[in-house]
């Protein structure tokens, strides 16, 4: 198994470089944010433990997220490629990685760090909309889906998550100064973190793909 890491502030665009991703590379996103979602939604014990954190932007506590991602990693065929998306979150999630990858006899082998002003996050968030069924990413300004309300992907209904508001993003702003900025010190520290300017879709896409040692076509 070998997997790669997409950080990124809330809005950097880690979710939309993920699909993107998926269309050239044969890899499985896995999206923490997007399970807990689909677990709030399914009135799952891990949703009902989720939900208040994630309304605050907060952490979602760590045994909760080793949780799903181990059951996802040992679902999965041991020959598959990930990328994950939104964990590790901070230093601890970082090293319960190091771990369960050791057991599973996989590697980490690139950590991206999708760079962009706070602004410009601050303005994608605001105008971010999702795709309930998929996580497909859209955003009002330039990146509409074709029918108002659906998705281009799987024609899922297309809606600002309840987090996306000023108050909320402020705080995960926050979040993400404190607890998951501190990551890339740790990733650096092991040789395999790059960090990409995120500022526009396809070049975010193009550099990824040039560490990967991918075509783009
Ligand atoms: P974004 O990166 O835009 O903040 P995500 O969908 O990745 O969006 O995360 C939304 C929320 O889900 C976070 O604010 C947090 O509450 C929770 N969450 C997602 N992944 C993790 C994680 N690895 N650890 C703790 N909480 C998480
Ligand atoms: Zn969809």
């Amino acid at each position: 198994m070998k997997a790669i890491i997409l950080l990124g502030a809330p809005g950097a665009g880690k979710g939309t470089a993920a699909e993107d991703l998926k269309q050239q590379v044969g890899i499985a996103h896995i999206s923490t944010g997007d399970m807990l979602r689909e677990a709030i939604r399914a009135g799952t014990p891990v949703g009902r433990e989720a939900k208040a954190y994630m309304e605050k932007g907060e952490l979602v506590p760590d045994d909760v997220i080793l949780r799903i991602v181990r059951d996802r990693l040992q679902a999965g065929n041991p020959d598959s490629y990930y990328m994950f998306d939104g964990f590790p979150r901070n230093v601890h999630q970082a090293e319960l990685l190091d771990d369960l990858m050791a057991k599973l006899g996989g590697e980490i082998t690139h950590v991206f760090m999708l760079e962009v002003a706070r602004e410009v996050v601050i303005r994608r968030i605001s105008n971010r909309r999702v795709c309930r069924q998929c996580g497909a990413v859209y955003n009002l300004n330039g990146m509409r889906p074709k029918v108002d309300g659906v998705c281009d992907v799987c024609g899922g209904e297309v809606y600002q998550r309840a987090d996306d508001n000023e108050t909320t993003v402020a705080n995960r702003l926050d979040v993400f100064q404190r607890e998951t900025a501190p990551l890339m010190a740790y990733y650096e520290g092991k040789g395999k973190l790059m960090r990409i300017d995120a500022l526009d879709r396809k070049e975010t896409e193009e550099q990824i793909l040039r560490h990967l040692d991918i075509d783009s076509q």
